[in-house]
């Protein structure tokens, strides 16, 4: 262990942890004791900070109640749980939704649980750790291709067997690149060789479409997406997750995904929170239109300065600068000028392909931003970066 340790260190892959809270101004965070403006949370948003009052009784009660003592199937199932899975449903246009403690079960579990070793997946190459492992469970052959790189999906779709069944699996919004998935092609792959199609809307769900419903009901395609993933710890600044989707499908997780049947469920006070935050969320059109346009400021900023944001479409911009060093240098002086700047190293990303990943927020000021992006510019020009 020690050996892998110092290896790791040499190569500029040692992880390590730095104290991070919020302080006092929205958009802004104390790390390692230093003022920061927040750069790295998923909270686009800014419903972490949410103070939710309501009137309802239900919710109330279930806000003070801090554990769930079970898994849902024993005595975890407080009536909070089908409340919040309705407006959930609801909002998503599908018979049912199911809660997870975390994006990470859901996708492990829900794969799993579905997917078969006679099966094959179809996973573009940055879809998330979450999505990877799943398909590693479930035993079942995979096809990874380039990241949007549909030709070749398209021919190993062609080339599959015919046998089990298939799943095409892609992140909505890619964490780490800030791009989205094509969904109108990946919907008529889906349907011309009988495919079912998985979408993770972690980076996208609250972010896009009316009423934050997501990107594919952005695109109004919600209804050919057999499977509908998203988290509740990032836009809206909760815990946890959700599966949406048909009734027979959520009925057949209830019985099979292992990390929802053997696991604790989240406590109600936190699932109350979501409900909550998820109602503020779909009110929040204006917000997710100034987010967007900021990250379109922001993006083409870097851009006009030599600098490489990848193809970012989204509030989720990195900044590429190819060597683990570099990204710890930059990470290190951009930290040091009052930035939560953080540097992304492989495994995370593609090796050679290391960067500062920035999230904008809906609780950032564009000053703010402005004074962030004139740091990030000189800072990369004084370490002759990315020019
Ligand atoms: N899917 C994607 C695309 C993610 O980015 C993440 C988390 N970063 C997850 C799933 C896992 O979600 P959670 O953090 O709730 O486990």
């Amino acid at each position: 262990m020690q050996s892998l340790l110092e290896e790791q260190k040499q190569q500029g892959l040692l992880r390590s942890l730095t104290s991070s809270e919020p302080a006092e101004r929205p958009g802004w965070i104390r790390r390692g004791g230093q003022l920061q403006l927040d750069l790295a949370s998923n909270d686009y948003l800014g419903l972490s900070r949410h103070q939710p009052t309501t009137a309802d009784p239900l919710i109330q009660a279930a806000l003070n109640c801090h554990a769930s003592t079970a898994s849902r199937l024993v005595v975890g199932n407080h009536p909070i749980y089908p409340r919040f899975e309705t407006a959930l449903a609801e909002l998503k246009g599908t018979e049912a939704a199911l809660t997870f403690c975390s994006g990470y079960a859901a996708n492990t579990g829900t794969l799993a649980a579905l997917v078969s070793r006679h099966d094959t997946v179809f996973s573009d190459r940055l879809n998330h750790a979450s999505i990877i492992d799943g398909i590693r469970l479930s035993g079942a052959k995979v096809q990874r291709y380039a990241h949007f790189d549909l030709g070749a999906l398209e021919k190993a779709l062609q080339n599959s067997p015919t046998t089990g069944r298939r799943w095409i699996v892609t992140d909505a919004v890619f964490s780490m690149d800030g791009t989205q998935a094509h969904l109108t092609e990946l919907v008529r792959l889906k349907h011309q060789y009988g495919a079912y199609l998985m979408l993770d809307e972690a980076h996208s769900a609250g972010v896009f479409g009316p009423q934050g419903a997501g990107l594919a009901h952005a695109h109004h395609l919600q209804s050919h997406i057999d499977i509908l993933m998203g988290t509740l710890g990032k836009a809206y600044g909760s815990h946890g997750a959700y599966i949406a989707g048909d009734r027979v499908l959520i009925q057949h997780l209830m019985q099979q995904a292992r990390s929802w049947v053997f696991t604790t469920a989240l406590p109600p006070s936190v699932v109350a929170r979501s409900l909550l935050n998820l109602q503020q969320a779909m009110q929040m059109d204006q917000e997710r239109e100034t987010l967007q346009l900021n990250a379109k400021k922001f993006r083409e900023q870097l851009q006009a300065a030599g600098l490489n944001c990848g193809a970012s479409s989204t509030q989720i911009i990195p900044l590429l600068v190819g060597s683990n060093e570099n990204a710890l240098r930059l990470g290190t002086a951009l930290q040091g000028a009052g930035l939560a700047a953080i540097p992304i190293r492989p495994p995370t990303v593609p090796a050679g392909t290391a960067r500062i990943r920035f999230s904008l927020t809906a609780a950032h000021r564009w000053e703010d931003l402005q004074h962030a992006l004139d740091t990030i510019i000189s800072t990369c020009q004084k370490l002759e970066l990315g020019q």
